[in-house]
């Protein structure tokens, strides 16, 4: 993609980004810690999320291909791990060309993700339905929260990460919005406000990584074929057609490259271009400007959001429930629920320090943190020695 961070580009106006200086109103901690000698509030956080066992974790996580197809071995598809290195890299351009906080993009961006449990959407909607049973609910935004503000154990003074306001607004408010009815739990997260530009930004950063990266991986693994795409992503094709006039003796595969890199490059300058025209129209010239604001500012152009939801339709019928993948989220929702079933008959199979929390937790709810918490194949262990399989 173009390298916006090194052209200048008009920002906006100064008092619409976070402030990260350690004064600031959204870089104070749940527990208070001296400054850092030379580390900004913000680049903390991302060094601490960076460093976290969660986010290594990540690794082991499904973020589209449950199971790769048998007759293609190769270890370069996106995991959830590499997903979110490429959503960073977005982030931080996008806030850099605004003139945003790209610190707290950055924190904000490694994290977005951490809550996710292992199988992709398939194990999160198993793990849901479980709880369901309970009276209970699975949200990846409110167990991210929890393991940055619990789970985590790294620090001798207190438990979780002991980040930053702002950081942990962003993880409970970048995609969706919660009600203050509904989650009294969540107060201190100004749940009447939109929350700043660079919790806002991580969302469309995330749709645009991996709409971008799922087309190259179904391409490349075989699961679409360059004519379905072509025919079904007229965003894929216009740039397509444009590489292959521009090289008309580059490899196929290259091509590819060229129209994928392509439309990464258009969505990101869309939504620069978007937002910046939705802050100029409302003259919002602050922060809580923003948060007060009417609707979202950051948005892709009515034009480009109707392609890159096609694009994401033509996904979710071809790639990640075409008929291939049945088996794939079979198996999933299969070990999920019975890893859960089993661990809810018998917690003494729990780890003790996941024993402990029952009583503050409820059983059901230690066993989905539990779960959460596992990589693909970690599951898959647990689930063939528990369940006897
Ligand atoms: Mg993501």
């Amino acid at each position: 993609m173009m390298d916006l961070e090194s052209k200048p580009a008009a920002a906006l106006p100064s008092g619409i980004a976070v402030r990260g200086d350690a004064d600031g109103p959204l870089t104070r901690r749940a527990r208070f810690e001296p400054p850092h000698p030379y580390r900004a509030p913000f680049a903390r956080d991302a060094a601490r999320i960076l460093h976290a066992r969660a986010f290594r974790r990540l690794a082991g996580k499904t973020q589209v291909f449950a199971r790769l197809p048998a007759d293609s071995p190769s270890d370069h598809f996106r995991s959830r791990l590499t997903h979110t290195l490429e959503v960073t890299q977005i982030a931080r351009t996008l806030a850099a060309a605004l003139g945003l906080n790209t610190q707290l993009a950055e924190a904000l961006a490694l994290v977005h993700d951490i809550g996710h449990p292992p199988f992709g959407h398939a194990g999160e909607q198993a793990l849901d339905h479980c709880l369901r049973g309970f009276g209970l609910a699975f949200d990846h935004n409110l167990h991210a929260l929890r393991i940055v503000t619990w789970f985590e154990e790294r620090y001798a003074a207190f438990r979780g990460l002991n980040l930053t306001l702002a950081v942990r607004e962003g993880i409970v408010k970048h995609s969706r919005d919660y009600s203050a009815s509904a989650h009294p739990e969540l107060a201190e997260y100004f749940l009447d406000q939109f929350p700043p530009l660079e919790a806002q930004l991580i969302d469309l950063a995330d749709e645009i990584a991996y709409l971008t990266a799922d087309l190259d991986d179904g391409l490349d693994s075989g699961i679409l074929t360059l004519a379905q795409v072509r025919e079904g992503v007229p965003l894929f094709r216009g740039f397509h057609d444009a590489a292959l006039s521009e090289y008309p003796a580059a490899a196929p595969r290259l091509t590819v490259n060229e129209a994928i890199k392509s439309a990464l490059n258009a969505l990101v300058t869309d939504l620069l271009q978007e937002i910046r025209a939705r802050v100029a129209a409302l003259g919002a010239t602050t922060l809580a400007e923003v948060r007060h604001a009417p609707h979202r500012l950051a948005a892709l152009s009515p034009q480009v959001e109707a392609a890159r939801a096609d694009a994401k339709e033509f996904l979710y019928a071809n790639l990640y429930y075409s008929p291939g993948m049945e088996d794939a989220h079979a198996h999933a929702t299969t070990v999920v629920q019975g890893l859960f079933a089993a661990l809810i008959a018998d917690p003494s199979l729990l780890p003790e320090d996941h024993q402990a929390q029952i009583p503050s937790q409820g059983l059901a709810r230690t066993v989905a943190d539990y779960i959460a918490g596992m990589t693909d194949s970690y599951i898959e262990q647990l689930w063939a020695r528990c369940c006897g399989r």
